[in-house]
């Protein structure tokens, strides 16, 4: 996947700001932040989607929630973050490559969607 954006991201060859990194994720602040705090955890690996996602990426999907509640309170977060991942056309998902979204702040989020 040369040319997948968060691929890029994740080979540090388009620049972000980083906050977070190992082995197998990695996490960087949204370009345009909805909340204080939003950040995205990417598997390091090219996976499309969770439609796409199989046996073998438990380890790294797992990692990206151990990792969220780390990533949210060093960055500002400290009383809970919601956690989001878009799936395909109708989860709204936009960039093709997994990644979670970890919204917050000091101020409760509100409701889950518009009612
Ligand atoms: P989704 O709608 O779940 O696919 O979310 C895609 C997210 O990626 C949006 O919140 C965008 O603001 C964010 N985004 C797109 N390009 C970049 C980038 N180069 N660096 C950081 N975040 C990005
Ligand atoms: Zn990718």
């Amino acid at each position: 996947m040369q040319d997948c954006l968060f691929c890029r991201i994740g080979r540090g060859e388009i620049p972000a700001s980083k906050v977070y990194d190992d082995e197998l994720v990695m996490a960087f602040k949204d370009i345009q932040p909805q909340r204080p705090v939003h950040i995205l955890v990417i598997p390091k690996k090219h996976i499309t989607s969770l439609a796409e996602a199989t046996e073998a990426d438990t380890e790294v999907l797992g990692r990206m929630l151990v990792v969220a509640n780390r990533i949210a309170v060093d960055q500002g977060s400290t009383g809970g973050f919601r956690s989001i991942i878009n799936t395909g056309h109708i989860g709204g998902q936009e960039v093709m490559h997994v990644h979670m979204h970890i919204v917050g702040g000091q101020e409760p989020v509100g409701p889950m969607l518009k009612r």
